[in-house]
């Protein structure tokens, strides 16, 4: 048993360990008008009670003392970006017109990239820096050698930094080989380590097996980028198409590189060998591959790309269908080269337009706490619940009134006005005049 004193000092209260005259950690308590912990139901006047950087409690609480007012806001956990490539963030807009076909989006990503612009660090700390600015505390990002991993240890969010592997020839092997073992050398307490082996028309099968045996030995995640476009489905059947014609131009094509007729089944049943698998996009999966994803719903999930997805002008996402059949989803903004922005609240926005059949609970908690999962992080971070990092994104609400507080979120433009990490603010919107 222990005696407590408690004591309060302008918003933070201490508690003093009377039998051992040592003080404890300080509480911070704050209050909104609305705390949407991604665990349970959204809590009117919500406190949130922080120590030590971790979350104690979620209460409506009547108690006064030491709790910070924050007014008309929400609170909830800061978001989990689940796919992005920062290398892009300096992008002003999408790379071509709405609509545009894949291989001729990549060849403009493939021209940025080798311009003046492309390839520079400074475009990814301007995407960490974006993050945070909207309420992102936890990515899963998609670098490249060399990426920039002073700036991952410098800022305050969480990252899964998953290398990207690329070699459709078999001279590319050894070195794609060798940069993913290196990779996995290294971690940090701001970022842990997975793999991306790019996709089915860029990775051999040598590299992909590699990568999924790494996966399941380092106990790493795998991103994989998959059903993506018409003109993939076409090549993995025939071996022919745009999207060959395309990579025939330039030089990155080897025949051996998929072995047709092919589905993403087939590859979906491979990486189901990994310990962790990120499918991203995943915009043309059957009946039998949402099947298998829902039977591996513990170690697979796919990422949902809401406005990059738009960009494209695939058809209708079979979301609905995903989650009613038990697949875990996330979602993710993908780069700037496809998407206006980093907001994770505007892809939920998106969400909740698209999918209005989807209950608006789940739309938060695909940005949050099945994000997190997605990437193996939930024990940490994705809900407001006791012992979890206090990572916390608060958005400006409405002045109205509303019968269900998402709407009062999701039926808004208003943006994310301030963002912690650990407990500690990292970024504050300045005040409006
Ligand atoms: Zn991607």
């Amino acid at each position: 048993m222990s005696f407590l004193e408690v004591s309060v000092h302008g918003n933070a209260i201490t508690e003093r360990d009377v039998q051992t005259g040592t003080n404890r950690e300080t509480i911070r308590r704050i209050r909104a008008r609305w705390v949407f912990s991604a665990a349970r139901a959204p809590v009117a006047e919500g406190v949130v009670s922080i120590r030590g950087g971790r979350i104690l409690e979620v209460a409506q609480r009547a108690d006064e003392r030491g709790v910070e007012d924050l007014g008309n806001v929400a609170i909830l956990p800061g978001f989990v970006n689940a796919h992005t490539h920062l290398e892009f963030s300096s992008l002003a807009e999408p790379l071509g017109e709405p609509g545009i076909r894949l291989p001729e989006w990549i060849r403009a990503l493939m021209a940025w990239r080798n311009s003046e612009a492309g390839l520079r660090a400074e475009n990814t700390i301007q995407g960490l820096e974006e993050s945070v600015c909207l309420g992102t505390t936890t990515l899963g990002e998609i670098a490249q050698t060399g990426w920039p991993q002073a700036a991952f240890e410098s800022v305050a969010v969480g990252a899964m930094v998953f290398l990207e592997l690329i070699a459709p020839r078999p001279e590319n092997l050894e070195m794609a080989m060798e940069q993913a073992r290196r990779h996995l050398q290294h971690s940090h307490s701001r970022w842990r380590r997975g793999l991306s082996p790019h996709a089915p028309y860029t990775v051999r099968g040598e590299l992909l097996d590699y990568a999924i045996a790494l996966s399941s030995v380092h106990r790493v995640p795998l991103a994989f980028h998959l059903a993506e476009s018409r003109e993939e489905l076409e090549l993995l059947r025939s071996g022919t198409g745009p999207l060959a014609d395309f990579l025939r131009e330039l030089e990155s094509w080897d025949p051996g590189v998929v072995a047709p007729p092919a589905r993403p089944l087939d590859y979906l049943r491979r990486l189901a060998a990994a310990d962790r698998v990120l499918v991203v996009h995943g915009n043309y999966l059957d009946d039998d591959e949402i099947e298998l994803l829902a039977e591996n719903c513990d170690r697979m999930a796919v990422v949902y790309c809401p406005r990059t997805h738009g960009h494209f002008g695939h058809p209708c996402y079979p979301l609905p269908r995903m989650l009613a059949a038990g697949v875990s989803v996330a979602l993710g903004t993908d780069s700037r080269a496809s998407s206006p922005d980093l907001s994770m609240l505007a892809e939920m926005r998106a969400v909740a337009r698209k999918h209005p059949s989807v209950d608006p609970r789940t739309v938060l908690e695909l940005a949050t706490l099945r994000g997190a999962r997605s990437l193996g992080l939930d024990r940490e971070v994705g809900s407001l619940e006791p012992g979890k990092c206090a990572d916390l994104a608060m958005v400006a609400l409405p002045d109205r009134g509303a019968k269900d507080p998402y709407e009062l979120l999701f039926d808004s433009d208003l943006p994310v006005v301030a963002t912690w990490c650990r407990g500690e603010p990292v970024y504050q919107a300045p005040a409006q005049v």
